[in-house]
């Protein structure tokens, strides 16, 4: 059976500035169901999470043949707290596994279950990152109807904060006319940094087609708009990506980099092709993994 815990690779992209790091994904697909989601340009019935098979059995198995020194990341193409995983604790069963062995691990959420497992995470090396991409509720409906509202997520940073686990927080994807004034989105950086978030990761949105539609659909003024944006402005990528002119990005990339470092975080932009716009260690906060745990010889 195909490994759980393989090396990130998004399809060898170049804009890609990640330092190495496994990626290991509980479900196969999202129930969160974000409009802007690529999972659904890959996987088939992408907005149904469901448990990978014999899950645990493979995880067991692919951390035998692992780096401990490498970072895993949980999760890249589906959210570790989706919906499911209240009931199937997929996600703390390998937490309970990997955690004493010393393992680094990030785990990307949205969600505020992620607070359930706090006892697991606060004693092992172990980051989270949030993605919080408006503050405005109901926007954040809109674009991630099944994810919790974002000012819940912001309490999960504090939560999180006031335990000593770094916080991360991805304001991520900016989405031209949908959540890209820059006054809202400081707004986000400046509650997150208050509430003890100590990197940001900026990004903005990378348009393909099916998320295209999917977001003019939800927003019919303005949906004609974002499309020609993309698809008459922007610059096409390989995998028939979209990518907004570089004008546009660095715009506001350098305006949220310059205010972010002003509020005393550590900065970053994900998959942006601009370097000059890391300001930490690593783009993806994996430099915060506390080492809390001595790593176990895995046989
Ligand atoms: S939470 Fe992440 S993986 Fe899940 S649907 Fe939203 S963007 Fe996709």
């Amino acid at each position: 059976m195909s490994r759980v815990v393989s090396i990130f690779d998004p399809w060898k992209d170049e804009m890609c500035t990640c330092p190495p790091k496994y990626s290991c994904s509980p479900y196969t697909g999202c129930s969160h169901s974000c409009l802007y989601c690529y999972i659904s340009s890959y996987i088939p019935n992408a907005f149904i999470a469901r448990p990978k098979k014999d899950f645990i059995k493979r995880l067991i198995r692919d951390i035998r043949r692992i780096d401990p020194k490498i970072p895993i990341s949980m999760a890249n193409s589906s959210d570790p707290y989706t919906p499911p995983e209240d009931k199937l604790r997929l996600t703390r069963r390998a937490l309970e596994i990997l955690i004493p062995k010393g393992l680094k691990l990030i785990i990307l959420t949205k969600s505020t279950l992620v607070l359930r497992d706090i006892d697991l995470i606060k004693c092992g090396n172990v980051a989270v990152s949030i993605t919080i991409t408006t503050l405005d509720s109901n926007v954040a409906k809109i674009i991630e109807p099944m994810a919790p509202d974002p000012w819940e997520r912001l309490k999960v940073v504090e939560k999180l904060s006031e335990k000593e686990i770094p916080v991360i927080v991805r304001v991520d994807p900016i989405i031209p006319y949908v959540n890209d004034d820059i006054g809202m989105l400081e707004n986000v950086i400046s509650e997150a940094i208050k509430k003890g978030a100590k990197h940001i990761v900026v990004s903005t949105y990378k348009a393909r087609r099916d998320s295209l539609n999917r977001l003019a659909k939800a927003f019919p003024d303005i949906g004609k708009a974002i499309k020609e944006t993309y698809l008459t402005r922007g610059i096409k990528m390989k995998r028939t990506v979209y990518y907004l002119s570089k004008t546009w990005r660095r715009k506001i990339l350098k305006q949220l980099m310059d205010f972010t470092l002003k509020e005393g975080a550590t900065f970053a932009v994900c998959r942006e092709g601009f370097r000059e716009y890391i300001r930490a260690q690593s783009c993806d906060g994996t430099h915060l993994i506390p080492n809390r745990v001595e790593p176990l010889k895995i046989a």
